[in-house]
């Protein structure tokens, strides 16, 4: 744990941070509070200290652990909370009930889905007191729909959960994730022009946040292009367009890994044929516009 603002410690997940697990914060008071579970094992000393657990969002990657605090209070947005607290929803939001789900959890070494019941659900702006500090709820939805951040105000401090700033980029591919919402979020972000920003999966960053925040924006306008230029050439189907994996690179032969490119690839397709930068034919078949 760093102490990275006095008595906010950042909480350095297993791998870096890494897929399947997440950076978390923890903040002192007497009511303590730790963001999200997804650490890995080295979590458990802050059991004892922890009185309540305020989840990001519904990924297993940020709530693995918290069937081991059982003294905790839990909060989460309201449109994410049923992704915690019933299986049958958390499969419908992510996409993941069509396919042989044990072989899944075990491919990507993910605690199976435990559920958690809910003693707060959180709205954009509500403030969360653990008696030395007082977080404000920004509610950045596109990742998932009750994606939130939370901002220190009198540090000037984000911390910006699946925001994430890493390289891979932004993600959104679950059936409930938004392209739009997403990028209306990171803007929401930048206006607030934090001194320090913190995220799921990269360290804290204090230099150039502005535009390391502008760059990872402008990978979903780097996306639209990629099909753009691919629809150039010749008109393709959402299948044809999903095996060019433009965004994971390779799918392995993990049909997972592929759905979640399809979903993102479709929300491109139908965020450029909105602003008329692209068409669909009746047979499925999209070609620029022009
Ligand atoms: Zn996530």
């Amino acid at each position: 744990m760093k102490e990275i603002r006095p008595g906010v410690w950042f909480v350095e997940g297993e791998n870096h941070g890494r897929y399947p697990f997440a950076h978390s914060l923890f903040i002192d008071g007497e009511d303590s509070l730790l963001i999200d579970t997804g650490v890995g094992p080295a979590l458990e000393s802050l059991v004892p200290k922890t009185r309540q657990v305020v989840l990001s969002h519904f990924h297993r990657d940020h709530v693995a652990r918290n069937h081991l605090f059982t003294g905790a209070r839990f909060a989460i947005h309201q449109a994410d909370a049923p992704g915690v607290e019933n299986a049958e929803k958390f499969y419908h939001f992510s996409g993941l009930s069509q396919f042989n789900i044990e072989t899944y959890w075990k491919m990507v070494s993910q605690i199976k889905f435990m559920p958690t019941s809910i003693d707060r659900y959180l709205e954009d702006g509500d403030l969360i007191d653990t008696g030395k500090h007082t977080l404000k709820v920004l509610h950045l939805p596109g990742h998932t729909p009750g994606h939130c951040g939370y901002l220190f105000e009198e540090y000037g401090f984000v911390f910006a959960t699946d925001i994430d700033l890493t390289a891979f980029g932004p993600w959104y591919g679950n059936p409930v994730s938004d392209l739009e919402q997403f990028r209306a979020s990171i803007r929401k972000l930048r206006e607030l022009k934090p001194e320090l920003i913190a995220t799921g999966h990269s360290m804290p960053i204090a230099k150039g946040i502005d535009s390391k925040l502008a760059a990872y924006e402008e990978v979903l306008d780097h996306r639209d292009q990629k099909i753009l230029n691919a629809l150039k050439v010749k008109p393709l189907t959402l299948e044809q367009l999903t095996d060019k994996k433009f965004i994971y690179k390779k799918h392995n032969g993990q049909e997972v890994l592929r759905y979640f490119e399809e979903q993102m690839v479709r929300k491109h397709l139908e965020s450029l044929v909105k602003r008329k930068m692209a068409v669909v034919s009746t047979a499925g078949l999209y070609s620029t516009n022009n």
